[in-house]
């Protein structure tokens, strides 16, 4: 393991984004959010979570997919090829969960997402362990330690003064190499102690429970209250719909995809006018139902990794965890 005093962080952070584009959690009108460091941002990486999850680095907001020109009686095609190097400084392990579960949509069942697969492919994570959990964070009730993150190439945890690092992977040991002049042997000492979430839920027998409760009106009732914005679906780490547009200027033009949600009444109406998901309620319902149901059946793991995001920031308090008691209570004989 090395260390680094933290006043010296900033050097490192230069030092490695000579080598490929650096996100690192920074003061973004006073919240914090993964932005690309220039040597002159405020790091934020002592605060909790960032507001936005870090997602939009392997599948962007908006994303052309290529251009077309059209000249005289022949069609050129330009595909759109994303290469560059980045580096993903101080996501925190609920985080680096939900990176393996967009690999699992994007990048296994016999479909590979180009567009995925090369920024994932060129992409270095450095995970921060967590020595606080916020009030909304529930990442434990999902089998996610806060003070070690799986599968990133280096762990970061906060001792004292210092940073301590440890590569995970063959990467994460090069990346650490680039600058051994910043960099000293950690010693002896212990790892701090992972912080306890406070909020817990259990997911004993939710998902066969969810099973039998497609047309309870126990989604009629919750999904009264929700407004429809979308911004659960849009800060979820998980959360991966998209639309595919075009957009036109005379003989050319391109193909783009950019985010959706299926909380928003057009995500499914089809183009004569029918809409199998008409109401909040079914449109709240397939939220959940994907989290809890579909995505345990189709991957093994539950499509939530316990961030609190949702909880947080929705309008008229959603929250997934009142949720998930609500669906433990549900008598099926009722
Ligand atoms: S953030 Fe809340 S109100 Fe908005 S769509 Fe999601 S659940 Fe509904
Ligand atoms: S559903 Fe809510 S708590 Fe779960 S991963 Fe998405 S934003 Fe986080």
């Amino acid at each position: 393991m090395l260390k680094i005093a933290k006043e010296k962080m900033p050097e490192l952070l230069n030092a490695w984004a000579k080598i490929g584009k650096l996100y690192v959690p920074q003061d973004q009108d006073g919240v914090s959010n993964f932005l690309p460091w220039d040597g002159k941002g405020k790091l934020t990486l002592g605060q909790g979570n960032s507001v936005l999850p870090p997602k939009d680095l392997f599948f962007p907001r908006t994303e052309t997919m290529y251009r077309y020109q059209r000249s005289g009686g022949a069609l050129s095609l330009e595909e759109v090829v994303e290469n560059e190097k980045q580096i993903l400084v101080g996501i925190r392990s609920c985080d680096a969960r939900s990176i393996a579960l967009l690999d699992d949509v994007f990048l296994t069942k016999g479909y590979v997402d180009e567009f995925y697969r090369r920024r994932r492919e060129n992409t270095l994570i450095v995970a921060l362990a967590c020595n606080v959990a916020q009030d909304t964070c529930f990442c434990t009730s999902f089998g996610i330690d806060p003070g070690r993150a799986e599968g990133v190439d280096i762990q970061v945890w906060e001792v004292d003064g210092s940073y301590i690092l440890e590569a995970g992977t063959e990467k994460g040991r090069e990346l650490l190499g680039q600058a051994p002049a910043l960099l000293m042997e950690a010693g002896e000492g212990g790892l701090p102690e992972a912080p306890a979430c406070n909020l817990k839920v259990d997911l004993a027998g939710v998902t066969e429970k969810l099973q039998q409760m497609f047309e309870h009106p126990f989604w009629a009732q919750i999904c009264r209250k929700c407004l429809g914005c979308g911004l659960c679906t849009y800060l979820c780490p998980t959360c991966h719909c998209f639309d595919i547009q075009s957009e036109n200027r005379g003989d050319s033009g391109i193909k783009f995809r950019c985010w959706d949600s299926c909380m928003f009444s057009e995500y499914t109406r089809m183009a004569g006018g029918h809409n199998p998901r008409p109401s909040k309620k079914e449109r709240v319902r397939n939220r959940f139902l994907h989290k809890l149901q579909y995505f345990p059946e189709r991957y093994g793991k539950f499509g939530c990794v316990g961030c609190g995001r949702c909880l947080s920031y929705c309008p008229v308090n959603m929250d997934i965890t009142r949720i998930i008691g609500g669906i433990k209570e549900v008598d099926l004989n009722g």
